[in-house]
């Protein structure tokens, strides 16, 4: 018996329970219809041992027992470790559909490992790719910076974010944002911690800074609106999933 996690369109498979809960189809066989062309990945079994597979698909079908969800909005429907699963089958399955071809002589590419694939005609080697960004909550006094930048999805104001860029440490990447984005510096960098996000392949680290000088002026291009909000007084935040309310709670919890 292993656990299926069947996508489409980056949407995942979920299957309904009788009362009402939602969990990840397991079984000896897939859960809905491959084909020949069905490329089934193994994925790192779960904590107790049992297997894990992944599959994508394009079309889903009616069939009552299962429904699609947003990986994201799954995270309020599966137990934790299935969410977290969830989202390293997403990554996987993102890579697998990404490096179907050598990027050095063109071939087709055979799976090696289950986590790297191999050019059969020149020996080049690939393995997934993380894109690290890192994530700062700035605080000046009682005071937070709170952005909310133009690729949000929805109303809520996030802390400064961004990319590191090749030749970069995280500590270099920290500050660079922190000006580009509001020509501030900053001092006290503290790591926080770090977390996966699967959209599609990220690692985000988390870090606190203090306000140390400059007078704030946002990034026009990546941010519509922010500034210094105070503890008492906050706008909407991240939901709870994300590192960006991680941090603020945290400080919250420890300057209240
Ligand atoms: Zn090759």
């Amino acid at each position: 018996m292993a656990y299926w996690f069947v996508f489409c369109r980056g949407d995942v498979l979920l299957e309904r329970r009788t009362d009402g809960t939602h969990t990840i189809p397991s079984g000896e066989q897939p859960p809905i219809g491959v084909t020949s062309d069905t490329h089934i990945l193994n994925v790192s079994p779960m904590d107790d041992g049992t297997p894990v597979k992944a599959f994508a698909i394009d079309e889903v079908g009616d069939d009552p027992r299962y429904e699609m969800c947003g990986l994201r909005q799954s995270s309020y429907k599966l137990p934790l470790p299935l969410y977290l699963k969830a989202g390293k089958a997403q990554e996987l399955l993102y890579w697998d559909r990404n490096t179907r071809f050598c990027g050095v002589c063109g071939a087709p590419m055979e799976m090696d490992t289950d986590i790297s694939k191999r050019c059969p005609n020149c020996g080049k080697t690939v393995w997934p790719q993380l894109a690290t960004a890192i994530i700062v909550l700035i605080n000046r006094g009682d005071d937070l910076l709170l952005v909310h930048a133009r690729n949000f999805k929805t109303d809520f104001y996030g802390c400064i974010a961004g990319f590191v860029e090749t030749g970069e440490s995280l500590e270099e990447t920290v500050r660079r944002e922190v000006m580009e984005e509001t020509q501030l510096t900053i001092k006290n960098l503290r790591y926080f911690k770090s977390q996966p996000w699967p959209y599609p392949c990220g690692l985000m680290v988390g870090f606190f800074a203090e306000y140390e000088s400059g007078e704030l002026k946002l990034q026009d291009e990546e941010l519509s609106r922010g500034g210094w909000f105070n503890k008492h007084s906050l706008p909407t935040i991240p939901e709870k999933l994300s590192l960006a309310r991680m941090l603020i709670d945290d400080w919250l919890e420890r300057n209240m």
